[in-house]
């Protein structure tokens, strides 16, 4: 570095900017963070329903993560990994616990996390601005950017200003038209991690009910299929389906949909069974049952609610009786708790998605995050076209991609 120290320029003060600031600060960078929201690490706060996954121990990149081009994923984590994670904030004073491999704050509290980088970024005199909307970057030579009534100069330029994903639709500046002013090409901004709308009615009286069940997604794009299937707890809205289970396999579901094809989705409400032992079940339960009200039947397996639509579904009504002359529709009735055939309309909007899939190409950039046309522009977090599952894997990309990016903005040599 020659006299005096590089200035490096990070607009967003998110989860990615904040690490990229730490990493460049500590390369002995004069770092400044700009932040269009009032507050640094806002979306933090919310992240695990206020307890922050950040990271987790059982990871596999092609396993937990998606985008177009998850095959370079693995050189960024090798640089930065879930270790380093945790290391790199046990050094910023915060110190994690697991929970079957999830990491969280030990405090629980997705503030002490904003908390620890806030201070960090203090001890390293990283200069905060916040209430500044970038509008404008001038490239060449180094960096100008320009607010609505400041300009900044910066020898490098760190983008990490997010998506929109999980703000209110009136938020409306975002990272991607800085980015396509300076040519970055972009993948289609789609809502991941999200519920599904649905097209059947049946939905409405099943508001509330939460089970255990599996999804099998089937995207049909002319005679292709696609197929994704996850377990865990379902959650039944008036309008579709939700839950853990349903946003994993979201991305993909929006993505069918973006491209014209039909999307369905199947819902076993008893994926523990294997198919013996659920035939055995259900020949017992018939035979318990007999002369009692199928509505009895029903409830013995699934939560009520879903039991009186089932019910219905399969031509009977609750106080139908058990015996030879229902036993057609019981059996049509047991078939539906294992394959409810569902038609998926939409996703939810991307204002109440957890991220988005798509983003800033990864071909546009280096090993290093630097922009391949654009020296000393570095990009990192949810701008790039990567997303992950749920369980911590999309703040480990934005602290594995923020402290990747701060490393190398602030080295030696280049623009
Ligand atoms: C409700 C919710 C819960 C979540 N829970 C989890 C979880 O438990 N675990 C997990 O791994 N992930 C979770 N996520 C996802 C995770 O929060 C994001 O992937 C992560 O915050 C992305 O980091 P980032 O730095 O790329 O973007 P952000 O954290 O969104 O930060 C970008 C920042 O840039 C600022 N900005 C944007 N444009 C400009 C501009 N023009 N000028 C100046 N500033 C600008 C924004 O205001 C923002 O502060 C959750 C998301 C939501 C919405």
């Amino acid at each position: 570095m020659g006299e005096a120290a590089r200035r490096i320029g990070i607009i967003g003060g998110g989860a990615s900017g904040m690490a990229a600031a730490i990493a460049a600060a500590r390369a002995g960078c004069a770092v400044t963070l700009l932040e269009r929201q009032e507050e640094i690490g806002k979306k933090l706060l919310g992240t695990g329903n206020g307890r922050c996954n950040l990271s987790n121990l059982d990871f596999d990149v092609k396993r937990d993560y998606r985008g177009g081009a998850v095959s370079r994923l693995e050189a960024f984590f090798d640089a930065f990994g879930v270790r380093d994670t945790v290391r790199f904030f046990e050094s910023c004073g915060l110190v994690l616990t697991e929970r079957n491999g999830y990491l969280y704050p030990r405090s629980m509290q997705a503030v002490s996390v904003r908390e620890a980088l806030g201070a960090e970024l203090e001890r390293l005199q990283v200069r905060i601005v916040c209430g500044c909307g970038i509008r404008r970057i001038e490239t060449a030579p180094g960096f100008r950017v320009l607010a609505e009534k400041e300009a900044f100069c910066f020898d490098r330029l760190i983008l990490a200003c997010g998506t929109r994903a999980g703000l209110p639709e009136k938020n409306a500046a975002d990272g991607f038209e800085l980015a396509r002013s300076v040519g970055l090409r972009t993948a289609p901004l789609l809502p991941a991690l999200g519920a599904l709308r649905c097209e059947e009615t049946f939905f409405r009286p099943l508001a509330g009910v939460r089970c255990t069940a599996q999804v099998e997604l089937a995207i049909r794009r002319g005679d292709r299929l696609e197929t994704r299937r996850e377990s865990g707890e379902l959650q039944l809205t008036d309008y579709g389906i939700s839950g853990i289970p349903v946003f994993q396999c979201s991305r993909y579901a929006a993505a069918g949909l973006h491209d014209g094809a039909r999307v369905t989705a199947s819902l076993d409400f008893l994926p523990e069974y294997e198919a013996g032992p659920w035939e055995a079940l259900c020949r017992r339960q018939y035979r318990v049952c007999l002369g009692k009200r199928a509505e009895t039947l029903a409830c013995g397996l699934v939560a009520r609610k879903l039991a009186l639509v089932l019910l219905r579904l399969s031509g009977l009504s609750p106080e139908d009786t058990v015996g030879e002359g229902t036993r057609e529709r019981i059996f049509s009735l047991f078939a539906l708790m294992r394959h409810l055939p569902v038609t998926v309309v939409s996703v939810n909007p991307v204002s109440k998605a957890q991220v988005c899939a798509g983003g800033i190409v990864l071909d546009e950039v280096t090993d290093r995050l630097e922009a391949k046309r654009i020296p000393g522009l570095f990009l990192c977090g949810e701008m790039l076209d990567v997303d992950g599952r749920c369980g911590g894997y999309n703040l480990q990309w934005a602290w594995t991609s923020g402290v990747i990016a701060g490393r190398h903005a602030a080295e030696e040599g280049g623009a």
